[in-house]
């Protein structure tokens, strides 16, 4: 089974093709962080102009670098959703194009579902019943793995996700676009205590989010310290938000698994690619003897690969898309 997998949710555009579900042969992403940077995020419609630009090329590249033709495809699995609407709209009308034109399967990918399955491309065997806990730019999530696709969401963000607090706090200490990273960097010389932040546990038993409290209180203090021309240390403050959240997702995670048993536990989607959030949940984890995966950095961000990946699955299910399909920006998992 050979699946060509393409991304275009975000500012990423990427394609992969991916071998019976274990043999990643090619991987190509052409990122567009250099362009939105200037505007402190990403441009929506600059975004969808970018993938028309890149997408053929993207395409071409991971077909030549895997050393095959559209012929030997056995299907196209495809972003669908959530995500910009134009910038989906791109890789679902140019993945159907290329799928009818190759007269093979059309396949439907949710986006979150691919962030998850990213932990599958470096690792063949997983252990189910696994719990995944979701932290990308939009989305915090906790989820339980039955099987293969057979999952139930156990709690979600009421407000802001993790990552997109991060970033807001990111933008206001003036550390640019994508913030996460460089809140981690930051966060290296601060002290993590330097600065009280509220953690919201919500109602007892919740297992849903809400990071708009620490969030509030952070810009609270950076802004009572502009009004009273008083400086802010700007790692420390990185540090204590950068702790703050970690606490939160580390704390909901272990009551999640007081409540479920599981045999494995993944972490996904673009803050896992954070070290202090890895360790935390290691060392949760490894006391309660659940082994913990995560996917490289390069797979937690936006990727083609993990879109083949659970493409793939999807494929083996018979579950393919038809001709109508079109992008589901809101869609959820
Ligand atoms: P979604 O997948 O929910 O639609 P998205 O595709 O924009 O949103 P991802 O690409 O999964 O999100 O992840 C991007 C997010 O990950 C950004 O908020 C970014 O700041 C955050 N991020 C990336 N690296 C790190 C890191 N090392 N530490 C913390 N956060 C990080
Ligand atoms: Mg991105
Ligand atoms: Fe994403």
């Amino acid at each position: 089974v050979v699946i060509l997998g393409i991304e275009t949710s975000c500012d990423e555009t990427s394609a992969a093709v991916l071998f019976n579900g274990t043999d990643l042969k090619s991987h190509v992403i052409s990122s567009q962080v250099k362009t939105h940077q200037k505007y402190g995020g990403v441009v929506p419609e600059i975004a969808s102009r970018e993938h028309c630009l890149h997408l053929g090329e993207v395409v071409g590249q991971a077909l030549r670098e895997a050393g095959i033709g559209f012929s030997d495809l056995s299907a196209i699995a495809v972003t669908y959703g959530p995500g910009l609407v134009g910038s989906l709209l791109v890789g679902v009308a140019g993945a159907k194009a290329m799928a009818y034109a190759a007269g093979i399967p059309l396949i439907a990918v949710n986006h979150l579902e691919g962030h998850i399955y990213a932990n599958f491309i470096e690792r063949q065997e997983i252990v189910f019943p696994m719990m995944a806990l979701l932290v990308s730019g939009g989305h915090t999530n906790l989820i339980l793995f039955r099987g293969h696709l057979d999952y139930e969401v156990l709690g979600g963000t009421r407000d802001d996700a993790a990552g997109e607090a991060l970033d807001k706090i990111a933008r206001a200490l003036g550390f640019g676009y994508p913030g996460g990273p460089l809140i981690e960097k930051a966060a290296l010389q601060g002290d993590p205590c330097a600065y009280e932040l509220p953690r919201a546990m919500l109602e007892p038993g919740s297992l849903d989010f809400s990071f708009s409290g620490m969030k509030s209180a952070a810009l609270n203090i950076l802004n009572k310290a502009k009004m009273k021309k008083e400086p802010v240390d700007v790692n420390h403050l990185a540090a204590s938000f950068q702790q703050a959240a970690i606490d939160v997702l580390v704390r909901k995670s272990i009551r999640a698994l007081d409540r479920y048993e599981v045999r494995t536990f993944a972490l996904a989607g673009g803050v896992a690619a954070n070290s202090l959030l890895r360790k935390s949940m290691g060392s949760e984890l490894s006391a309660r003897n659940i082994p913990l995966i995560f996917p490289s950095p390069v797979f937690c961000t936006d990727n083609g690969a993990m879109i083949a990946m659970a493409g793939y699955f999807h494929f083996l299910a018979g579950d393919y898309a038809n001709w109508k399909l079109n992008a589901v920006p809101g869609l959820n998992l």
